[in-house]
């Protein structure tokens, strides 16, 4: 099968990886030639990275590189494209823009997918002649690590096209939910959930950010407690998806005021040195504010 991925970012790279590492032939396509060069070099880190942690063969990465054709051209990568895949960034209008110009340069049967994490993939789909044969692919960040992808079924996507997003989805070795598309689909409206809750209970005193993570991470088995899985993401990130949540799904998504403020300040978490925790050349070294050291 021939996968192409629009936008060679953080995601793209990583999903054109795990297409070419399950056997497909994949076209990485960007704007500029050197977005598509870095998309290419962290292909080739992440995949070294496997092979000097035993995980794949010398052979196995070399195979992989040689089923992966990284261009600008934009009729060129999608001409011959079973699925497409868009992971260009998260902007409405630009991702409905690059549907309809996909749609007009691809064949009537290929799949047109978008990695978006929080918009309408039916508002997406409204661009096309042909909706129904758009669906979201979900991949989670970094897309050659983690198992989950959320198959996003817009209003228009017919049982085929579901089914082929399934299929795709099993035959790159990644778990699959299926969901229908709604604002936050199942995995961010939960996980804002969790992670706004936790806020408030940082302003209310109930408990430091990191006895609430703790409590969590080894009470629950989350890989990572809400607040600081908020640090990684980026306050301001969250913030943006909250009030969207909000906006669709009603009060119980009100970003608490502490979200605000640190976002104002330039509070954002981990990228920014601060966040409910603070952090020092990537690492946590304590909370911020009057919770003081960090005694995880
Ligand atoms: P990014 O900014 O790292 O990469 C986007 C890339 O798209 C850039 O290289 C940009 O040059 C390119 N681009 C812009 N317009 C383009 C076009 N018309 N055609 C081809 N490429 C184009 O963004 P990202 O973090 O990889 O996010 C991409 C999408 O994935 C967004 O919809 C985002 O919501 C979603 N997503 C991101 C994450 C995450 O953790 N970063 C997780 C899940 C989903």
């Amino acid at each position: 099968m021939q996968v192409t991925v629009l936008g060679a970012g953080s995601m793209g790279h990583g999903i054109a990886q795990v297409s070419a590492m399950a056997g497909h032939d994949v076209i990485l396509r960007d704007i500029e030639d050197e977005f598509v060069e870095n998309g290419l070099e962290g292909i080739r880190t992440n995949l070294q990275g496997g092979v000097d942690r035993d995980k794949l063969t010398e052979a196995e990465m070399t195979e992989t590189l040689a089923r992966i054709e990284g261009m600008t051209d934009l009729e060129a990568a999608v001409a011959d494209a079973d699925l497409v895949v868009e992971a260009v960034p998260e902007d409405m209008d630009l991702k409905k823009e690059v549907f309809a110009d996909v749609e007009a340069a691809t064949s009537e049967d290929t799949i047109i997918a978008s990695n978006t994490s929080s918009l309408s993939v039916t508002e997406m789909a409204s661009a096309l002649e042909r909706p129904e044969r758009a669906v979201g692919l979900h991949f989670f960040n970094p897309p050659h690590i983690m198992d989950l992808v959320e198959i996003v079924i817009a209003e228009q996507t017919d049982d085929r096209t579901e089914a082929f997003a399934i299929d795709y989805v099993q035959g790159i070795d990644k778990e699959d939910v299926v969901v229908r598309d709604t604002a936050g689909f199942a995995t961010s409206r939960l996980g804002v959930a969790l992670g706004l809750e936790a806020i408030r209970m940082v302003e209310q005193g109930v408990a430091s950010p990191a006895d609430i993570d703790e409590g969590m991470s080894v009470g629950y088995g989350h890989p990572m407690g809400p607040l600081e899985l908020t640090d990684h993401v980026g306050l301001d990130v969250r913030l943006h998806i909250a009030e969207h949540l909000r906006e669709e799904l009603g009060e119980r998504f009100k970003p608490p005021q502490s979200l605000r403020r640190k976002v104002r300040a330039n509070k954002l978490g981990k990228k920014t040195g601060e966040g409910y925790y603070v952090w020092e050349n990537g690492e946590r070294v304590g909370m911020s504010g009057e919770w003081g050291d960090d005694d995880e």
